[in-house]
């Protein structure tokens, strides 16, 4: 296996979600040169997923350029060796599993293994909307609510390797609702696609002119409600940005980033719920930070997470 990567090598990148299983072939530039998308095998098993993963690198196996690593990202925590996820709550499967050692036994190349979120941190800073800064957080509004830390240009992965995770932030104390982490008025709660469609879902019935339906609801659905007028979308959208803003006022009191860079595909909404995040932010972090810490859209769309997995993977061979 080659140690050092030239400019000709690839990182297999994959980004294992709950959902959708997604593939690329990255060269040290960013450059993506192959890149798949399936659903994640739903087996309770790991081997259906590494078939899976084993599969689709065969495929791939005839680059001209060689392969010198294969960067997983799992949406959870990794333990501090890397070597296995310790909390998934969307890939049960995968817990206390040595992932990192099956894996590089089926691949037969040196594996990685990191936590989604702080993957599109590195993938933002590398090519995205963090671009030269040192101090960037960046929160992914997904499914579930997940943050990365770049303190001083390095992955801030903390103690116990659970560093970042914004979307447990408690942001309403006085919240019944129960996190899956077990704590209630968590951020997750009401800043993620799923937050979203519950609270859509629970104020159906105060909003009876409203053109959603409750069997059919996604965030998208919500988003393009609220971009043509609907009051009810609005008014979840702004319910959004308020946690949220309340949730990065106290991230930019503590980090005080040069930039928080919001990812995921609840992003679409940010022309519904920006303002308020804004406002939030104004009236509760420390003004004079506040005025200078940049809340910026993501610029790698889908990929952040991809891109950042690939940067990982030749930045752990080359040291
Ligand atoms: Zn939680």
């Amino acid at each position: 296996m080659p140690k050092n990567p030239s400019s000709e090598s690839l990182v297999f990148a994959v980004d294992l979600g709950g959902t959708h299983l997604r593939v690329a072939l990255i060269d040290a530039s960013g450059k993506i040169l192959q890149q798949a998308k399936q659903d994640t095998p739903k087996g309770d098993a790991a081997g259906c997923i590494i078939n899976a993963l084993a599969t689709v690198s065969e495929k791939w196996r005839g680059q001209e350029q060689p392969v010198v690593a294969a960067s997983i990202m799992v949406p959870g925590a990794v333990d501090s060796d890397k070597a296995v996820v310790v909390q998934a709550p969307n890939l049960p499967s995968l817990v206390n599993f040595g992932l990192k050692a099956a894996l590089e036994q089926r691949l037969g190349w040196p594996v990685l293994l990191e936590n989604d979120a702080n993957a599109a941190a590195v993938g933002e800073r590398w090519l995205g909307a963090a671009r030269g800064c040192a101090d960037v957080v960046s929160v992914t509004l997904g499914t579930g609510v997940g943050g990365g830390v770049i303190l001083d240009s390095k992955l801030w992965r903390g103690a116990h390797g659970s560093a970042g995770e914004i979307g447990h932030a408690t942001v309403d104390p006085f919240a019944s609702l129960k996190c899956k982490c077990g704590n209630t008025g968590c951020l997750e709660l009401y800043a993620s696609a799923t937050g979203i469609v519950r609270m859509t879902r629970e104020n159906l019935s105060l909003f009876p002119e409203t053109q959603l339906k409750p069997d059919e609801l996604t965030a998208e659905k919500v988003y393009e409600a609220g971009r043509n007028g609907d009051a009810l979308a609005i008014s979840v959208f702004r319910r959004a940005g308020m946690y949220l803003g309340i949730g990065l006022a106290n991230v930019i009191n503590v980090i005080d980033p040069q930039i928080i860079v919001i990812t995921g595909g609840v992003v679409n909404g940010w022309d519904l719920f920006a303002p308020e995040m804004y406002r939030q932010v104004d009236e509760r972090a420390f003004r004079a930070t506040a005025q200078q810490v940049e809340i910026a859209r993501a610029e790698c769309g889908d990929n952040a997470g991809l891109l950042g997995a690939a940067r990982l993977g030749f930045d752990s061979l080359t040291g």
